[in-house]
């Protein structure tokens, strides 16, 4: 998708994109689980996490969202990444007292930190008059969490996979969010960490994208800027 419009809406991924987690996911489990059971390292959960988020994320089709096939919703979905990750490490802790400890760091604000560009690019676009979207793969949890990061009161529009009942990368979520903000997808630019669910998504949509690339590791192939005042150029 080339620019041929002048953008009026900006839709933003939310994890990589306006906030990171610190410690990381695999070093959080580490510490949880080394309360429960014998220690384990950061270091040590990282690949296995990191393949049983692939393998979870690719186990249910693209584009429909993952928490709606299990009865159990949201903390299934969270309770079975977690017993893949035991069972990958061979650690004894149980799951459901972990899951619970996890799933209430996961909630606390304290764990995420949005990044030191963000409330100044979000403030400019505002005073461009730009109509600003989130469209974000996340759980239900996204919505009070932006609040209590002082990230909600910039966006018209939240849109998150877990309320909406389908995800990123299918085109149908991003007409919904361009729809949302009173936009043709064709004024629309979206831009996240993602080169799947995020560019290639809006694309699909007939909606301009831009990777955001923090640690400069993709190709030149693809449309990226380094952090969010990258957006500026596209504007
Ligand atoms: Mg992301």
């Amino acid at each position: 998708v080339t620019q041929s419009h002048r953008i009026e809406a900006v839709l933003l991924d939310v994890g990589g994109t306006l906030i990171e987690c610190r410690p990381s996911a695999a070093e959080l489990y580490a510490s949880t689980l080394s309360r429960w059971g014998p220690s384990v390292r950061g270091e040590e959960v990282e690949p296995i996490f990191r393949a049983a988020w692939e393998q979870a994320t690719q186990a249910h089709p693209p584009g429909l969202d993952r928490y709606h096939e299990l009865k159990g919703g949201e903390r299934e979905w969270w309770g079975a990444l977690l017993r893949r990750v035991l069972g990958e490490l061979g650690h004894p802790a149980p799951w459901e007292p972990v899951l619970d400890e996890l799933f209430e760091a996961f909630s606390s604000p304290e764990l995420w930190h949005v990044y030191p560009e963000v409330h100044e690019v979000l403030v400019e676009l505002r005073r461009r008059g730009l109509r600003l979207g989130v469209l974000s793969n996340w759980d239900s949890r996204l919505p009070a969490l932006l609040a209590r990061l002082d990230l909600a009161a910039y966006f018209d529009a939240v849109l998150v996979s877990a309320l909406e009942g389908i995800e990123k990368p299918a085109p149908e979520i991003f007409e919904r969010a361009a729809a949302r903000l009173r936009a043709d997808p064709r004024v629309c630019l979206h831009a996240g960490d993602s080169p799947l669910d995020d560019v290639r998504g809006a694309e699909a949509a007939g909606v301009f994208a831009v990777l955001v690339d923090r640690e400069w590791r993709f190709g030149d192939g693809i449309r990226r800027i380094r952090d969010l005042r990258g957006l500026y150029d596209f504007l």
